[in-house]
C-alpha cells in the first residue's frame, strides 16, 4: 500500500517541507506521497483526527497550528511536551504521538556549524514559537546564560519559565539590545525581519556596531540565503550563519521518524535550494 504524509497550516501552500520531503522519499524510492493539507481553524480536530488513517504515517504542522495542535493529539514527546509546541505527528497503530524537531533541528545545524552551545552566552532575539524552541534547545544543551529580547517582554517571560537553566529577559530597545548583544558569544535571531516578500524584508534587529566580532549570528531567517543582519554580522567581522540548515535538519529529523530511516541530507538540502533558487516562493 502506498502511504501518505503532509503538512497541515492554514496557509501550508508556500511551505518548502513538500519539495524537501518530496525529493527524499523520492531519492530512497520509498512509495510514500506528501499532500498539502491546507486547514481553515474549525477543521483542525477532523484533520488531525484523519492521520489515523492505516495509509498515513503522520504529518508535518505548521503555522498557525503549532500550539493549537497539542491537545489534539494521543501523546506528546518529552521535547513537545517541554516546548509547548508541535511541528511532526508520527502515526503509528491508531496513536498520534506530537513532537518538535526544530529544538534539536536547530541543535543540529549550530554543530554544522562548529559551534557548541554548551558554556555560551546566548542573546536570543524574539520570543514567538521558534524563539521557544530555541531557547529550550540552548538550556538542554548547557549555555551559561540565555538573554531573550522582545517586543512584549511578557512573552519572554513565559518562555523563561519553561526552562531551569537563568534567563534574562529584555526589552526591543536599541540601549538593551546593544547590551544584551555586546556579552553574546551566539545570537539567534528568530524574528521575521529581513524576511524576503514582507515588509520587514529590508529590516534588521542590530546593525554591525552592536555585534561582537567573536560572536556566531545564527539567523533562523533562510529567505534571502544573506539577510540584512547576516550582512551586519558579516561586517563586524562576526560568523554569520543563515536558517537554511535549521530547515533542512528539522525536516530530516521528521523524515526519520515517519520512515525509520536516516533522512538523505543532501538531497533535502538541495531540493531547498532549487526551490528558492528558482523564486520560492
Ligand atoms: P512567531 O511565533 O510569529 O513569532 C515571531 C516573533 O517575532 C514574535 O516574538 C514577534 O513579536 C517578533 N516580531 C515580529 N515582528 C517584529 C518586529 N517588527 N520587530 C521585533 N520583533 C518582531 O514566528 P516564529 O514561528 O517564531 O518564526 C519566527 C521566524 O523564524 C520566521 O521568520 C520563521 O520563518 C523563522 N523560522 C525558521 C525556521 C527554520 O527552520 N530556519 C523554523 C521556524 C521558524 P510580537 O509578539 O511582539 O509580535
Amino acid at each position: 500500500m502506498r502511504k501518505r504524509v503532509g503538512i497541515i497550516g492554514f496557509p501550508a501552500r508556500h511551505s518548502l517541507s513538500p519539495v524537501m520531503q518530496k525529493a527524499a522519499f523520492a531519492a530512497l524510492r520509498l512509495a510514500i506521497d506528501y499532500e498539502v493539507w491546507e486547514t481553515p481553524p474549525p477543521d483542525l480536530p477532523a484533520r488531525l483526527g484523519s492521520l489515523r488513517a492505516p495509509d498515513v504515517l503522520g504529518a508535518n504542522v505548521t503555522i498557525p497550528y503549532k500550539e493549537a495542535a497539542l491537545p489534539l493529539l494521543d501523546t506528546l514527546t518529552p521535547t513537545a511536551r517541554a516546548i509547548g509546541a508541535v511541528n511532526t505527528v508520527l502515526h503509528r497503530d491508531g496513536v498520534l504521538v506530537g513532537e518538535n524537531t526544530d529544538a534539536p533541528g536547530f541543535l543540529r545545524a549550530l554543530e554544522e556549524a562548529g559551534f557548541s552551545p554548551s558554556g555560551a552566552r546566548a542573546l536570543v532575539l524574539g520570543a514567538g514559537g521558534a524563539a521557544r524552541a530555541v531557547v529550550y534547545a540552548l538550556a538542554q544543551s548547557g549555555a551559561a546564560s540565555i538573554t531573550i529580547a522582545a517586543r512584549r517582554v511578557e512573552w519572554a517571560r513565559r518562555i523563561a519559565e519553561m526552562v531551569a537553566a537563568p534567563v534574562e529577559c529584555i526589552p526591543w530597545e536599541a540601549g538593551a539590545l546593544t547590551k544584551g548583544a555586546a556579552g553574546a558569544d551566539l545570537i539567534v535571531h528568530c524574528t521575521p525581519l529581513g524576511m524576503a516578500h514582507t515588509p520587514y524584508a529590508s529590516q534588521t534587529p542590530l546593525v554591525a556596531d552592536q555585534i561582537p566580532p567573536s560572536a556566531l549570528v545564527y539567523d533562523l531567517v533562510y529567505t534571502p540565503a544573506e539577510t540584512p543582519l547576516l550582512r551586519e554580522a558579516q561586517a563586524a567581522g562576526a560568523r554569520a550563519v543563515g536558517g537554511l540548515g535549521m530547515l533542512v535538519h528539522q525536516g530530516a529529523l521528521a523524515f526519520q521518524i515517519w520512515t525509520g530511516r536516516p533522512a538523505p541530507l543532501d538531497t533535502l538540502r538541495q531540493a531547498v535550494l532549487a526551490a528558492l533558487k528558482g523564486g520560492y516562493p
